[in-house]
């Protein structure tokens, strides 16, 4: 008997290094890998960046693993750079729902965006100093990509085919009309600066404060609708893998994106990123902070970093993107993304809370009653928490009595940022 247990125990145990072989096949098989670079020079020591690739959905479960990587690029001093990086993706992962499996995550993660950058900024703001802009990118489990951006900072994708594509959208006024409209709209005034004769110089700025972007985290001095609402990106890369590039605007003021791809294609990250870097300088000389990171998604079983040279066989791979929509079948959709198109899940970038908060609560999210502010996270009394839509135009078609809802603090800064109290004006 005993021996017979024994032998079913022997049976059903698999040598160790059988499990561990069998398990990096696996992996192999199932999953790009990423391999980074960093390179920077500094000028005003205003850069900081963030690289993790150990952070895990699901805790304990490796095949939920995620990473990150962020410029924070702060301007009239670095507490803003540095108070953001520690904080930012704890808001941000704080404000996803518990218990969600890995579509729904993805989901979810837009509005979160929206609301870790929200509650980083007021939480920077109460405490008093500092001026920030910023960027993060989240990588899903495979390669599902999550872009937010305030400021100028970029990333780009160099995908497989050499297709060039810019994944953050730029909110310098002086390139950004919508954004001078919503800032003019909201109280502010758009103008350059005034030499004595009444010759204007430099790039657009806002007024007060005199800030040359729309939207930062941690800006005190200036009007309240410079907002910290990121734009957010979410796409769906082929599994062909490509390159991220994420830099500063010391970058991005002396390359194009194309042309910081090209440099450096061939490279593995690390000499990638300082090529860029060197390439910027030699151009431009430095000037400003320059910071870049260089990401590669690659593809399993391919050992190669992605290096492409363009293919001037097949017009077809090159980077399109292509909205989910509901006529796309999903069989189109693999379709298109076997030939090495990228499909873009999620894309918004407006500057108003409430249509980027949205009407629904996440889908799984706690049907205990208990209500939770959707920004701040704070827990709210039943009576406590106000819609987000309340007395918005956005509100028509949703009813005040619903969620998403805000904490009274969370209400006045979505106010102040929509232009509905005078700017500086603070509600304590
Ligand atoms: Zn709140």
């Amino acid at each position: 008997m005993a021996s017979g247990e024994g032998r079913r125990h022997h049976h059903n145990l698999v040598p160790l290094a059988v499990l561990i072989s069998r398990e990096l096949r696996s992996e192999k098989m199932e999953k790009p890998s990423v391999r980074y670079g960093y390179a920077a020079q500094s000028r005003k020591g205003e850069d900081y960046f963030l690289m993790k690739t150990d952070c895990q959905r699901v805790p304990g479960n490796s095949s939920s693993t995620f990473s990150v990587f962020g410029i924070f690029d702060g301007h009239n001093g670095k507490a803003a750079a540095i108070f953001t990086r520690e904080h930012l993706l704890n808001h941000v992962l704080g404000a996803i729902p518990r218990g969600l499996g890995q579509e729904e995550w993805l989901q979810a993660l837009p509005r979160a965006l929206v609301a870790g950058f929200v509650k980083t900024d007021k939480e920077f703001q109460s405490r008093g100093t500092g001026l920030c802009l910023f960027m993060l990118s989240f990588f899903g489990p495979f390669i599902y990509m999550n872009v937010a951006s305030v400021g100028d900072s970029r990333c780009i994708l160099d995908a497989q085919g050499g297709a060039v594509s810019i994944l953050t959208v730029d909110h310098r006024l002086e390139e950004n009309v919508e954004e001078r409209e919503r800032v003019t709209a909201s109280g502010g005034e758009v103008g350059r600066l005034s030499i004595f004769g009444g010759a204007e110089i430099g790039p657009l700025r806002c007024w007060p404060g005199g800030l040359c972007l729309s939207r930062s985290i941690g800006d005190m001095d200036v009007g309240e609708f410079i907002v910290p609402i990121p734009y957010v990106k979410q796409v769906k890369l082929s599994n062909a893998g490509g390159r991220l590039i994420i830099a500063s605007d010391g970058i991005w003021d002396a390359l194009s994106s194309e042309m910081a791809a090209k440099s450096c294609r061939g490279l593995p990250g690390e000499l990638a990123a300082r090529q860029v870097v060197k390439e910027a300088l030699r151009t431009r000389g430095l000037k400003d902070d320059t910071t870049c990171i260089v990401v590669d998604i690659i593809p399993p079983d391919n050992s190669v970093p992605p290096s492409p040279p363009p293919k001037k066989h097949n017009k077809l791979i090159s980077l399109i993107f292509r909205k989910r929509s509901p006529d796309s079948s999903n069989k189109i959709a693999k379709k298109l993304s076997t030939l090495g198109i990228v499909e873009e899940l999620f894309e918004e970038g407006s500057a108003m809370l409430a249509e980027r908060l949205g009407n629904d609560l996440p889908v799984g999210q706690s049907t205990s009653g208990l209500f939770t502010c959707a920004v701040c996270q704070a827990d709210l009394a039943p009576s406590e928490g106000i819609s987000v839509h309340a007395g918005s135009i956005f509100s028509t078609s949703s009813k005040p009595w619903q969620g998403p809802f805000l904490c009274a603090d969370c209400r006045n800064k979505k106010d102040a940022m929509e232009g509905k109290r005078p700017s500086g004006v603070r509600v304590v």
